[in-house]
């Protein structure tokens, strides 16, 4: 956009929006456009906090008749920074947080500026929750429209398992409902194809009752040995039982004894919703894999499974997502070498068993296919120094390229970084990719909505 339209695009935004416009002359434009994941340096032409669907249909229409870049930011999580645009406008969902729970129906009409731990705050209320991920301040945006895995995942699914209808501001600027009954390829899309049809303003979300869960998390000592050991106690759990294994080092928390600290981790997270008696039973066979280093687990309300984010912490990493099918000993060693030879500030291996309600659910019946992957794992390097992202991304390569193990590659899109349209297709296995494809030409014909892991129109051509 050239200077001129960008000194005009402010007082025009103001002109048409009720939403607060950001420029870079106010005080607050650096934390406006300053999203969570570090290196992230875009300056945007303005940043609209927008107020509602008419607000966001109005900077659509103006999108597509001037032709500068939208991001969508909801909770500012995307890995690869497609909150924030250099140049172009962000329409910034954080003002549009209303919640509508029926407590009765077991539904809940949520805004999508919501973060994952203001939604499950507001539901516990009430003894109901949705499912989404392991991070309280991501937010509904992103991690619902690119499918949703959490601490519910073998319990409920996904979370767009859990979604009922959609109200989406789509490229010509209208406001649809999309659900089973209406725009039914609309909604099969945006069950897991990202942001690339619309902007969602709010969703409808089924709600389980979820009351107290046991969970929390454990510290074990990590060895090839207690990996695969516990990979395998996971899959035989019960279905209430979702974990998340963080193999790493011990964290120099005040919590994990000093001793520990630095020492190679199954930093474990863990939730159990169902009856506290049948939680402690699921977590018995975790204790005993080893003597624990911390063992926080204990019956809590849901929403606790959720702890208070360091605010300010913007981490650069490396990463890596994948499915593999199983852990045997040679997959744990190769876990335990490559954190090893890893020189980051911290290197992470998370496994997260799936199966239950999500392989349920047929793989051609939403756009995250991976329905029948037996397990999600992401590899991660943290550093805090741009120039060290050389080293730290030919480690992740080397690494996801042992565990992968001649595998066809596969990607969950939620995880993926600024990786390349070939990486992006891998989130989208068999038929899935040309389906979207067709699904993108209907509503987005220009690619209006680039600025994501983007699936091109088909008629844009392979
Ligand atoms: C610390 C951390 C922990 C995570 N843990 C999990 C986890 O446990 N499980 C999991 O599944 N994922 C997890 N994720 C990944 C997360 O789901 C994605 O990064 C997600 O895209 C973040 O959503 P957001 O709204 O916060 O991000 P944003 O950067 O605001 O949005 C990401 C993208 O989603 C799209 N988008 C967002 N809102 C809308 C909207 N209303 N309409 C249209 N498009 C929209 C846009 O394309 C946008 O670029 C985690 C990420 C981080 C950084």
């Amino acid at each position: 956009m050239s200077s001129q339209s960008a000194a005009t695009l402010i007082p025009q935004l103001q002109g048409e929006v009720k939403g607060r416009v950001i420029g870079p002359e106010d005080a607050d434009y650096d934390d406006a456009r300053t999203v969570f994941p570090g290196g992230i340096d875009r300056r945007p032409a303005a940043i609209v906090r927008v107020a509602d669907a008419t607000d966001i249909s109005r900077i659509v229409t103006l999108a597509g008749q001037s032709g500068f870049e939208l991001a969508v930011r909801s909770g500012g999580h995307s890995t690869a920074g497609h909150g924030v645009t250099d140049g172009g406008v962000v329409i910034d969902l954080a003002e549009m947080r209303a919640l509508d729970i029926d407590v009765d129906g077991r539904t809940a009409w949520a805004e999508t500026g919501l973060t994952a731990v203001e939604y499950s705050s507001a539901a516990a209320k009430h003894g109901l929750a949705t499912g989404f991920g392991d991070t309280g301040s991501v937010g509904i945006g992103g991690i619902t429209l690119g499918g949703g895995i959490g601490y519910l995942v073998r319990k409920y699914g996904l979370t767009v398992d859990d979604l009922l209808a959609v109200d989406i501001v789509t490229a010509d600027g209208h406001l649809v409902r999309a659900d089973a009954e209406s725009h039914p390829d609309l909604f099969w899309a945006v069950r897991g194809g990202g942001g690339n049809f619309g902007v969602a303003t709010r969703f409808q979300f089924r709600l389980h009752p979820v009351d107290t869960i046991v969970g929390g998390m454990l510290l074990l000592p990590a060895t090839p040995q207690t990996i695969q050991s516990f990979i395998a106690e996971a899959e035989a759990a019960p279905l209430e039982l979702s974990t998340i294994a963080n193999v790493m080092p011990a964290p120099p928390m005040p919590f994990v004894p000093a001793e520990h600290h630095g020492q190679l981790a199954i930093l474990a997270l863990m939730c159990f919703a169902g009856p506290p008696e049948a939680g402690e039973r699921a977590m018995a066979p975790f204790r005993a894999l080893a003597t624990p280093m911390v063992d926080m687990l204990r019956p809590m309300p849901y929403p606790e499974i959720y702890p208070p984010d360091e605010g300010g912490y913007h981490p650069m990493s490396a990463v890596r997502t994948m499915f593999i099918d199983s852990v045997d000993s040679t997959t744990a060693k190769s876990i335990v070498e490559n954190l090893q030879a890893s020189s980051a500030m911290m290197a992470v291996a998370q496994l997260r068993v799936l199966g239950g309600a999500m392989a349920q659910v047929s793989p051609d019946a939403t756009a995250f296919a991976h329905r029948n992957r037996r397990i999600m794992a992401t590899l991660a390097g943290v550093y805090m120094q741009p120039d060290e992202a050389p080293k730290h991304e030919e480690w992740v390569s080397r690494f996801a390229a042992a565990l992968r193990d001649g595998e066809p590659a596969a990607a969950y899109v939620n995880f993926l970084g600024d990786e390349g349209e070939e990486r992006v297709r891998q989130a989208y296995p068999g038929s899935t990719w040309d389906r979207l494809r067709a699904v993108k030409e209907q509503y987005d014909p220009t690619n209006l909505f680039r600025l994501n892991q983007n699936i091109p129109p088909a008629g844009a051509g392979s």
